[in-house]
């Protein structure tokens, strides 16, 4: 966060809710994506993300990993403006979400996460 807390993309206050749910420029994001973008509407925090399931995906851990992967890339897209002073494109945060599961899906000890991975990764691209 800056010194005076307020966001870089919109000039509201910054915390953790505004940065990955309500920021204007949050919302562009998730809005871009082939999500059902209603049950964002519901979202208020990062916990409820978990609840409201975006990506429709029924394993946990699964679901634990593609939510970790976009919350990261909004994370790096805030940190490429207020770093670099880069307005990053919602096709490069989908980007590096793709890159990111792809990476991550080597990392996977069974066949089928690896391949579930990658199929989410597709999502992205
Ligand atoms: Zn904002």
């Amino acid at each position: 966060m800056r010194p005076d807390d307020l966001c870089p993309f919109c000039s509201e206050q910054e915390g953790c809710s505004h940065l990955f749910i309500s920021c204007p420029r949050t919302k562009s994001f998730w809005a871009s994506l082939s999500i059902d973008f209603s049950v964002m509407t519901h979202v208020h925090d990062i916990e409820q993300l978990w609840i409201a399931n975006p990506f429709l995906e029924p394993n946990q851990r699964m679901r634990t990993t593609v939510l970790t992967c976009v919350l990261w890339n909004i994370c790096k897209c805030r940190n490429a403006k207020v770093f670099r002073g880069e307005d990053e494109t919602n096709a490069q945060i989908s980007r590096r979400c793709y890159d990111d599961l792809r990476l991550w899906s080597h990392r996977c000890f069974s066949s089928s996460a690896k391949d579930k991975l990658i199929e989410w990764s597709s999502f992205f691209s």
